[in-house]
Order: C-alpha cells, then sequence, then structure tokens
C-alpha cells in the first residue's frame, strides 16, 4: 500500500545521485562503480533506519527518544539531529565515562539537545542485549544502531531507488555493514538479480570464510569478512591510509575511516582477486559517516 510516508521516503531516496567512481584494480579489470551519494543526506543510512522509529514513536505519543551508542558514534548524531528537527526530545546511553568521552559527536549532540547519561560498559553489554532499559512513559527506545524491523524497513528504500534509478541489471549493491540490518533492508528492497554485498567493520568468526549468506533472504545477501583492516575502530595500516588519501584525491570525495574506507578498500581487492566481472556495474553506497572522521586520531593528510 502506497502512503504518504512512502512516497516521502521514496522521493528522497531517489534524490540522491550516483557517480562514477575511479578505483585503480577496477579500472584495470573493466568493473564500472558507481557511488551513490547517501551521505549526502542527513546523517547518511542512519537516516533511513531512524525514519519509521521516529514516526512509530510519534504515533503512539512519545516525546522522548532513547538509545545507546558509542561517544563517536554516528547513529546517536543523526538521532540528535532528527529528534531536534522533529521537536522530539532525546536521551542518549553513552558507553563509557564522562572524562574521556567529550567528543565532537558528543558536543554536537548537546548542541543538538540531547542528554546525556554515560554508561560503563559491563552495563552497555546488558542493556544492548537485553533491551531492558528503564523507561519513562513518554519515552520510546529504539535499539543501538537503530538495526530493527523498522530500521530494515527504512533502509529497504536504498533498494527500491537504485534499482528504480538504474534499472534491475545493477549486478551488486555493496556497503559497509556494522549490524548488517542495512544490508538486510537494502536486499528486502530488491528485485531481480541484484545482490546485497556488506562489506563487515568487524572481525569476522575466527576461521571465517570469505563469506556469509543470509539464510532464507530472498534476493539472498551476503556478509564479505576480512576487510575491516585490524578491527573496528582500530588505528589503519599504511597501506590503506594511502589508499584513503589517493581515493579522496582521485575522486573529490570525502570517505570515514570507520565504515566507507573499508567498504572501498574492499572494493578495489575484491577486482585484484577476481570476484567481479568484466563489464560488471557495481553500485557502491556511500552510507556517510563524515561526522565521525572528527575524533579519529589519523587523518588522510597524513600519508601525503
Ligand atoms: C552505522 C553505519 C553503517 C553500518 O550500518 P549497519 O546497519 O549497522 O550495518 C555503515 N556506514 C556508516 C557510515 C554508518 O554510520
Amino acid at each position: 500500500m502506497q502512503t504518504v510516508l512512502d512516497t516521502w521516503l521514496l522521493t528522497r531516496a531517489l534524490s540522491v545521485t550516483h557517480q562514477p567512481i575511479n578505483l585503480p584494480n577496477c579500472r584495470a579489470a573493466g568493473v564500472n562503480v558507481l557511488l551513490r551519494r547517501d551521505d549526502q543526506l542527513p546523517g547518511g543510512n542512519k537516516f533511513y533506519k531512524l525514519f519509521f522509529n521516529l514516526k512509530a514513536a510519534q504515533t503512539a505519543g512519545k516525546d522522548t527518544l532513547v538509545s545507546l551508542g558509542g561517544a563517536h558514534s554516528n547513529h546517536l548524531h543523526a538521532l540528535a539531529l532528527a529528534c531536534k528537527a522533529e521537536k522530539l526530545k532525546s536521551r542518549m546511553l553513552v558507553r563509557g565515562y564522562a572524562a574521556a568521552a567529550d567528543t565532537p559527536t558528543l558536543q554536537d549532540v548537546k548542541a543538538a539537545g540531547g542528554m546525556i547519561e554515560f554508561v560503563g560498559h559491563g552495563e552497555y553489554r546488558r542493556l544492548c542485549q537485553s533491551q531492558q532499559v528503564a523507561l519513562q512513559p513518554n519515552e520510546h527506545l529504539i535499539p543501538e544502531g537503530a538495526a530493527n524491523p523498522l530500521g530494515e524497513q527504512g533502509a529497504s528504500y536504498i533498494g527500491r531507488a537504485v534499482q528504480q534509478q538504474l534499472g534491475t541489471d545493477v549486478r551488486h549493491i555493496i556497503m559497509a555493514a556494522g549490524t548488517g540490518s542495512t544490508l538486510a533492508g537494502v536486499a528486502s528492497g530488491l528485485s531481480g538479480a541484484t545482490e546485497a554485498l556488506g562489506v563487515s567493520v568487524l572481525k569476522g568468526p575466527a576461521g571465517g570464510s570469505l563469506y556469509s549468506n543470509g539464510q532464507g533472504q530472498k534476493p539472498r545477501w551476503k556478509m564479505l569478512w576480512g576487510f575491516c583492516g585490524k578491527g573496528y575502530g582500530r588505528p589503519l595500516s599504511t597501506a590503506m591510509l594511502r589508499f584513503w588519501q589517493q581515493f579522496e584525491h582521485d575522486n573529490g570525495v570525502l570517505l570515514d575511516p570507520i565504515y566507507t574506507l573499508k567498504m572501498l578498500w574492499a572494493i578495489n581487492q575484491l577486482a585484484k582477486l577476481g570476484y567481479w566481472r568484466r563489464g560488471d556495474q557495481v553500485v557502491a553506497v556511500h552510507t556517510g559517516g563524515l561526522q565521525g572522521r572528527r575524533g579519529f586520531a589519523q587523518q588522510p593528510e597524513a600519508a601525503r
């Protein structure tokens, strides 16, 4: 059923542009890569993941959103700004301790009117797993990363838009994955033969293979492991730092070191491994995350 919300979100998704990008190994292998600029929406992929979650809170008559994340979290950043725009309040449970966490991200959250409460690591893990956060009657909880069915529903509009804009013979759509819920959502918005790929930014299961498949998903998605360097938020190798600098120089597009850099690194590596076929059309989703780049110790300029 076509609703007002549905039309609104699809229209936003269809307004996002795609641009050809230059990756050395892809050029050599005859593979075309288009970058989908969802980073131009406020909050990148979190824009989609938060959309129906905020509507659900409003429909239930709640005026305050509660969620969890780290001190550099793109999710909390996007949530605080979205709440401000919707005239809602927000309360963030931040992993860690106040003294260590006066980050640019949390400064923005506060400036947008978000309330911040620090939670120790053990308690944080417990809250994320159990979802047993104590709430006031006017509060609505969104899980960490907005990784829930409403988040996936929002992300499905990325898949729908790509096929409406570029056709169904796009062979691959690829994105950085943390919880993998953007990936699952995008896949659920696809029809035909387009394959959804996630580049995990986390270390995979020990001794794991290059990829794992979404069970029973139709159309299927695949998670790619082994392209996260030293792991989530860890310092970059010299090779990856150089690649970051080269990419930004060649393409005039900024990347964040946690997510989108790992995706583009993977696309380039996969060309060398022969994963793509000559003539393949690959759509890479720029999921945003540039706000998080401010708090990262390494910067691409360092490789110059
Ligand atoms: C949160 C985030 C992701 C990962 O999204 P998941 O749905 O958790 O897989 C990817 N890229 C950026 C920039 C993000 O902020």
